[in-house]
């Protein structure tokens, strides 16, 4: 019965804006989604729950992404971008957690990590790791939090030694919860230069105390790295989370991506835009769970027609609450595609990236946990997917910036 409820919103039935007749998306805009669409349909809901489950990462749905082309969706052409706008793959990335799609975290990172890449890499770089990514050969890892340095990136305590006799960083430390470690080929790997870096820092300012975080390219096959503890978590199952750990890591000194102390630069280039992504998935799952309420609404009241539910006293009582889930679902949306529309006009705005990351993760832990205390019982069974959104909600709210640091740099912001 319930694996019929997913099948109507395979369907693309769903409740509040239509998004596909809203007249707010262009063409190609709406071609994304679609083919976002299709690639959930070809995804039945056992597969979805088995990778939940088994907490098992799906390479091969990975590759088959990137051979639609959502793993370099927002790129130039250049090295295999697919030449889309920001909003496209926010759209992508909105349907695909609306469903559930067993990838949706993976593609997200590996947009994220390749941005720099794009934006900071030296051509070599460019083309020895962006071809690879965007044909899904090459899956890429974000790795800046460590066991002591979660919020507070500047205590962060990998260290990079550079050795001038092979021209390679030393690198030594432990980084944790890292999404798609255990199945990555590629890291973005943040460490602090200790000693003199192969070419001088720029910009040294006194009492910056993270001037020499530096991000390095670090290749899965490289002596000294190895993949540490894997996580089984209570939500964004099936992401291969892990430990890395590098031991006396060598890695080359052209791996060094953008200059010395350029660490922090290039970590937060890739956030701001990283943060409306986590938006557009938080809207997915925040409407995911809108829909699967509606879905067992009517299951529960299998006798009555709608208009019979409508003016029953059980719908009566309920019909405020949902309203009110709905406008969260909507204001959720609508600074996630402001927060887009301004990364598409190139004028990235990190404040608003919070804040649309802080009103969609907020209004899909709200949504799903409403949503499963209206349905009772019939909302924890896990065909439905609403206790899977509740999950990983949770996990939306603290990874890139938790909620309540974003809350308090936006303050901060407009102060300044
Ligand atoms: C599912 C998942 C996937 C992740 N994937 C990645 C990844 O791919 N790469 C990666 O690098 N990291 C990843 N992370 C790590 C994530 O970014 C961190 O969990 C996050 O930055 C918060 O750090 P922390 O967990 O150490 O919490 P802490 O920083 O220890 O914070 C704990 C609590 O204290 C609050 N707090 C902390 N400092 C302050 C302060 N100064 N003032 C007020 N309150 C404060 C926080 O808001 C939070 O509520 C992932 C995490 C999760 C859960």
């Amino acid at each position: 019965m319930m694996v019929e409820a997913h099948s109507k919103v395979k369907s693309g039935v769903q409740s509040g804006t239509d998004i596909t007749s809203s007249g707010l998306y262009s063409q190609e805009q709406l071609g994304w989604l679609k083919l976002a669409r299709q690639f959930a349909d070809n995804i039945s809901i056992e597969e979805t729950m088995a990778s939940d489950k088994k907490n098992e990462f799906r390479r091969d749905l990975f590759e088959k992404a990137c051979q639609v082309g959502f793993g370099a969706l927002p790129f130039i052409k250049d090295f295999g971008g697919k030449g889309g706008d920001y909003t496209s793959f926010c759209l992508v990335n909105e349907e695909f957690a609306r469903r559930c799609v067993p990838v949706m975290s993976s593609v997200g990172v590996h947009i994220l990590c390749q941005e720099p890449i794009y934006r900071f890499g030296t051509q070599e770089q460019k083309e020895k790791y962006l071809t690879h990514c965007s044909s899904g050969k090459h899956l890429a890892a974000f790795g800046l939090t460590e066991p002591n340095a979660g919020s507070d990136t500047a205590a962060l305590q990998t260290q990079a030694h550079f050795d001038s006799a092979t021209n390679e960083y030393v690198i030594n430390g432990t980084k944790t919860f890292i999404t798609s470690g255990a199945s990555a080929d590629i890291f973005i790997v943040m460490a602090k230069i200790s000693g003199e870096p192969h070419v001088p820092f720029p910009d040294l300012k006194d009492g910056k105390k993270d001037q020499t975080i530096t991000a390095f390219i670090v290749e899965r096959g490289f002596p000294g790295f190895e993949i540490g503890q894997k996580f089984d978590m209570l939500g964004m199952r099936g992401y291969s989370t892990c430990e890395l750990v590098f031991t006396d890591c060598r890695v080359p000194a052209h791996n060094v991506l953008g200059q010395p102390g350029q660490g922090r630069k290039v970590a937060l280039s890739s956030l701001a835009k990283g943060r409306v992504t986590i938006a557009a998935q938080a809207t997915g799952w925040a409407q995911g769970a809108l829909d699967a309420l509606l879905k067992g609404l009517k299951d529960q009241s299998k006798d009555m027609t709608p208009e019979q539910l409508v003016n029953s006293t059980e719908f009566a009582q309920v019909a405020a609450q949902i309203g009110e889930l709905a406008i969260q679902v909507e204001a959720a949306r609508v600074l996630t595609y402001q927060a887009a529309a301004t990364v598409d006009r190139g004028a990235a705005d990190v404040t608003l990236a919070a804040m649309a990351k802080i009103t969609a993760t907020d209004a899909a832990m709200k949504v799903s946990t409403e949503a499963m205390s209206i349905l009772g019982m019939a909302g924890l069974k896990p065909e439905l997917l609403l206790e899977r959104i509740f999950r990983d909600a949770k996990a939306g709210q603290i990874y890139e910036g938790t909620n309540q640091i974003q809350r308090m740099l936006i303050g901060r912001d407009l102060i300044k």
